[in-house]
C-alpha cells in the first residue's frame, strides 16, 4: 500500500495491526552516458511496486535526492549531502514514529547515502524502534553471484531495463569505464575514490570527475560491464530482491523492539 494514496483513517487502521513502513531512497546522479540520472531512485520504485504485490506494508513516497557529494559536477547530479539526508530523513522517520511506526525499512538505491541512512537508524533505535537499511544491489549480488555491482555497470543497466529499456542509451553502451590515475602514477585509482598503494586500498574523497570523464565504474568492484545487461537479467534480479524483502520484512516486522 502506497502511503500517498491512502487516507488517514486507513493508516490508523493498518497501525492497529502492523508498525512496519517501507521508505525508498534514491539520487539524482551520473551514472555514466548511457544511464539516466534517476537511475537509483527509478530501480527502488521498480521493487516497491513488485514488493507491494507481494506483501501488505505501507511504502511511504521515495525520496528522490541523496548524498552523492562525489558525483557533483556532472551536469544535472544534485546532493543533499550526508549532514542535509540525515536531516531530511530523520524528520520524516521522526513524524512516522510519532504516529506509531516502530519498523522502518529503507529500500536504497545509493551507497553514498549508507552514512546518513545508519546514522538516522541509531537515531531511531535510541528512540525504541528499529531500522533495516536495505541496500538492493549488494541484496542482488548475495542472492545471485553473477548479479555483480558497480556503479553504472551491468547490474544497474539491467535494472533500469527492466524498468523501460528505452531509458538506456545503447549507443554509448560500448564506452570503457575509461580511469585515470589522477592523484599520481605511484597510486593507482582502484574502487570509486580509493587509490592503491602496495595491495592495499586507500581512501582519498574527490569528486569521481577527475577519476573519468564518462561516470560508471564497475570493474573495480568486480561488477560486470554494462553490455552484458539484458532486460531479462534485470526483470529476474528486481523480482528476487522484491521476494526477499517480502520475507525480510514479515520477519522483521515480527522482531520485539529495542529493550521488549
Ligand atoms: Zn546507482
Amino acid at each position: 500500500m502506497f502511503l500517498a494514496k491512502m487516507n488517514y483513517l486507513e493508516v490508523e487502521e493498518y497501525l492497529k495491526t502492523s508498525d512496519t513502513i517501507i521508505i525508498p531512497v534514491g539520487s539524482l546522479e551520473n551514472h555514466g552516458k548511457h544511464m539516466p540520472l534517476g537511475t537509483d531512485t527509478l530501480i527502488p520504485d521498480k521493487i516497491a511496486e513488485l514488493i507491494d504485490a507481494r506483501a501488505p506494508f505501507v511504502i511511504a513516497p521515495t525520496i528522490n535526492y541523496g548524498a552523492t557529494d562525489d558525483l557533483v559536477g556532472f551536469a544535472g547530479t544534485v546532493s543533499l549531502g550526508t549532514e542535509g539526508l540525515i536531516a531530511l530523513l530523520r524528520t520524516i522517520c521522526d513524524q512516522l514514529f510519532a504516529y506509531g511506526f516502530r519498523h522502518f525499512m529503507i529500500l536504497n538505491g545509493h551507497g553514498g547515502n549508507s552514512a546518513a541512512i545508519q546514522a538516522v537508524g541509531m537515531h531511531l533505535y535510541r528512540k525504541g524502534a528499529y531500522l533495516a537499511n536495505l541496500n538492493w544491489w549488494l541484496m542482488a549480488g548475495q542472492l545471485n553471484p553473477k548479479w555483480g555491482g558497480g556503479h553504472g555497470g551491468g547490474e544497474e543497466t539491467a535494472g533500469v531495463m527492466a524498468v523501460d529499456p528505452a531509458l538506456i542509451k545503447t549507443e554509448y553502451l560500448t564506452l570503457p569505464e575509461n580511469i585515470r590515475n589522477d592523484i599520481s602514477d605511484e597510486l593507482p585509482t582502484g574502487a570509486w575514490t580509493n587509490v592503491t598503494y602496495k595491495g592495499v586500498s586507500i581512501t582519498i574523497p574527490r569528486e569521481i570527475r577527475s577519476i573519468t570523464d564518462n561516470g560508471w565504474l564497475a570493474h573495480a568492484f568486480g561488477g560486470d560491464v554494462p553490455t552484458r545487461a539484458d532486460a531479462e537479467w534485470g526483470r529476474e534480479m528486481l523480482n528476487s530482491v522484491a521476494d526477499y524483502i517480502a520475507d525480510f520484512g514479515a520477519a522483521f516486522s515480527r522482531a520485539p523492539l529495542p529493550g521488549k
